[in-house]
């Protein structure tokens, strides 16, 4: 349980969790894993009924994504689980320390 006062860092959650492995773990991107560079199909886009992969991106170094089609986008993993789970800041810090068991931050 943690403190009701805890305060999340966010930048030590950024630096605890890797772009690649979090879109791995949220959109599956080992199927398109024969890409190259940094800049990634990562499945159909999220944020708007996708039928077809290939607009949505998601920059494994940065954690950065972005829709071509809908125009979906930010600039790293905490822009992507707060946009995508409608979340406010605190909240999403919060999930993704929980998600990925990041213990001092
Ligand atoms: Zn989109």
């Amino acid at each position: 349980m943690m403190h009701p006062h805890h305060r999340f860092d966010a930048a030590a959650i950024k630096d605890a969790i890797d772009p690649y492995d979090f879109y791995l773990k949220e959109l599956g991107l080992p199927r398109y894993g024969y890409q190259s560079g940094v800049w990634r199909v990562a499945g159909t886009c999220p944020f708007h009924d996708d039928r077809k992969a290939g607009s949505f991106k998601v920059n494994t170094e940065t954690g950065a994504f972005k829709c071509w089609s809908c125009g979906a986008s930010g600039g790293d993993i905490i822009a992507f689980r707060q946009q995508r789970n409608d979340l406010d800041f605190i909240d999403t810090l919060r999930t993704l320390t929980q998600d990925w068991r990041i213990s001092s931050c």
